[in-house]
């Protein structure tokens, strides 16, 4: 089974932009995931192809049009595709690995990049839109978000990362940030190596790496030092 994406979007050609380098370019060649790009405006009906209109109860900007991305939507991903439907925006649940793990097990993702001021909220309701924030700032359009999101789960996809390993050790898998890492040179402008690392001791090797995961946690992130300790682990 290869993950299946689809991206709505007004500037295709954005896409697959950085995806189609590194590890995640070889994984689509090899067709572990596979992309396809709608351009919004091609169902857009008036005259001059119009997308977006003035937003109800007047201000600024202006906001995509429910009916012209329902026809985008409906087409691409009719009633019976089993992928989840997910709207690129600031409003929506902030993405977690949790989540990406969730959907790289999935079928692919149908994903609407925002631009504007955003999307007409009937849309989102008559559709059901999974609204996915990136983060607590305000990007100009849903793409970067969605190569962002993209980024993350073909990673996780069976034979995509060379070492399966090294994706269970990472930051948030286990509820903690990742230690620090370290390689040759063994001294670097008058700073060694940590000692532990090169004793061998794989035991202790574990506990140090351990031990700084969680200081690194607790100092840098006490949301998540929080949930990590009421999970009991
Ligand atoms: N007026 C909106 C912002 C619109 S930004 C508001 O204040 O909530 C334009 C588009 O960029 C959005 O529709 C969304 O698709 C995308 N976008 C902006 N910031 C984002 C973020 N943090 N995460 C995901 N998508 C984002």
């Amino acid at each position: 089974m290869s993950f299946r994406a689809t991206i709505l979007t007004l500037y295709p050609e954005m896409f697959p932009g950085s995806l189609d380098l590194s590890l995640a370019g070889k994984a689509r060649e090899a067709g572990r995931w596979s992309l396809e790009t709608v351009q919004i405006r091609d169902y857009a009906t008036s005259k001059h192809r119009n997308v977006d209109d003035t937003p109800a109860g007047g201000g600024a900007g202006m906001v995509m049009r429910a009916d012209v991305l329902a026809r985008a939507i409906d087409d691409a991903a009719p009633a019976d595709d089993p992928r989840p439907r997910l709207l690129m925006s600031p409003r929506g649940r902030p993405l977690d690995q949790q989540r990406v793990r969730e959907l790289a097990a999935g079928p692919g993702a149908v994903i609407l990049c925002g631009r504007f001021e955003g999307v007409d909220q009937r849309l989102i309701e008559a559709r059901g839109l999974e609204e996915v924030s990136i983060g607590d700032y305000v990007l100009s359009g849903g793409e970067p978000a969605a190569l962002v999101l993209l980024d993350a789960v073909i990673r996780l996809l069976p034979g995509v990362m060379g070492n399966d390993a090294s994706g269970e050790e990472e930051s948030f898998e286990g509820g903690l940030l990742e230690h620090p890492q370290y390689t040759r040179p063994q001294l670097f402008e008058d700073r060694p190596i940590p000692e532990i690392l090169l004793s061998g001791n794989h035991a202790k090797i574990a506990a140090w790496r351990r031990e700084e995961a969680e200081r690194l946690t607790r100092e840098r992130r006490p949301d998540l030092w929080a949930a990590y300790k009421d999970g009991g682990k």
